[in-house]
């Protein structure tokens, strides 16, 4: 799809979202996954789709690289709901001229990563054209009996936390390898009274932003001190001369979990965080919508969501 200056990615996706009602789901368009009750079962959704040249470049990174990214993304979505993967359908639209070599490749990154989730692999569909390789993964999960965790459950005062450090991710090529907090979301769940939760795919400052209006058009005050930079944002900025806060707030690809917590939750869980869980807590929702960073000097100032849109950015590989 060509860009499109006005709308972008999720102007158009509200656009979608405003002609369907998703009566009968339990959770319709907007958050990481839908919900279905199916029979008496809660069961999540998710689909996301990679595209040569665009997620990734099969050349440099190789088909098993591209499977396991694949797979990964779509158990980070499972993750963000804090429900279990349990099954998969992968479609794949295959360069002609490496059509088998690239298919065997790609199974063997998908099948890395089902085996690890312990998800089944119960189908999918081929193609081969004259095209760059296309991969498609659907995932079907289970929601436990402690619910799920909705982008739209955020409520005043809540704290705000991130599940490791962030940006950068472009730098080294570790968005290729994404590991998936399914095990974490879980923990975090039966530990504590978890709010909302959104999984960071297309940067703090835009999927924050998501979680803030999905609540009802609340705010964020970040503290900018407390934003866990990653390595890679540092020597990234190294290079490309742009702040590693801006990395770390605006990157995509992290596939890290933020999730909200209320107030009187806050410290315990950040005191005695669940066994293997990483934490930083890095500010708290307000009612003035918006997102503010507070300096170490008490300064605050606004920043916009800058993520990944689609339809605005530029090709980013
Ligand atoms: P994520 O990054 O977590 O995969 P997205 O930003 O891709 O989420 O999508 C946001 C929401 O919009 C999700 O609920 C997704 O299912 C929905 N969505 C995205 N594209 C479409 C589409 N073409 N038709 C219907 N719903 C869509
Ligand atoms: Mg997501």
């Amino acid at each position: 799809m060509s860009e499109h200056p006005v709308i972008g990615e999720f102007g158009l996706i509200d656009w979608i979202r405003r002609r369907n009602s998703a009566a009968g789901a339990t959770l319709g368009i907007g958050d990481d996954c839908a919900m279905v009750d199916f029979e008496g079962a809660p069961a999540l959704v998710t689909v996301d789709m990679l595209m040569d040249g665009r997620h990734f470049r099969l050349a440099e990174d190789g088909p098993e690289a591209v499977g396991a990214k694949a797979m990964g993304v779509n158990l980070s979505d499972v993750a963000a709901m804090a429900g279990v993967p349990r099954f998969a359908v992968v479609a794949v639209a295959l360069p002609r001229d490496s059509a088998v070599d690239v298919a065997k490749g790609l199974h063997e990154g998908i099948r890395r990563m089902t085996d690890r989730f312990g998800v089944q692999l119960i189908g999918g569909d081929t193609n081969a054209w004259d095209g760059p390789l296309v991969v498609t993964v659907t995932l079907l999960g289970a929601a436990t009996s402690r619910g799920v965790a909705k982008r739209s459950d955020a409520r005043v005062g809540d704290a705000i936390f991130v599940t490791g450090p962030l940006g950068g991710s472009l730098f080294r090529g570790r968005h290729l390898r994404p590991e998936p907090r399914v095990a974490e979301a879980l923990a975090l769940s039966a530990a504590t009274d978890l709010h909302a939760m959104i999984d960071l795919s297309d940067g703090l400052s835009s999927d924050l932003g998501h979680i803030l209006e999905e609540s009802g058009g609340l705010g964020a005050a970040l503290d900018a001190e407390a934003v866990p930079i990653h390595d890679d944002a540092i020597d990234h900025s190294r290079a490309d001369g742009v702040p590693a806060l801006d990395h770390a707030l605006n990157d995509g690809e992290d596939f890290e979990l933020c999730f909200t917590v209320p107030a009187d939750a806050a410290d315990a869980l950040a005191a005695r965080p669940p066994d293997g869980v990483w934490l930083r807590r890095i500010g708290a929702i307000v009612a003035e919508p918006g997102l503010r960073l507070r300096g170490a000097d008490g300064r605050t100032w606004a920043i916009e969501g800058r993520g990944f849109d689609h339809m605005k950015g530029p090709s980013p590989r």
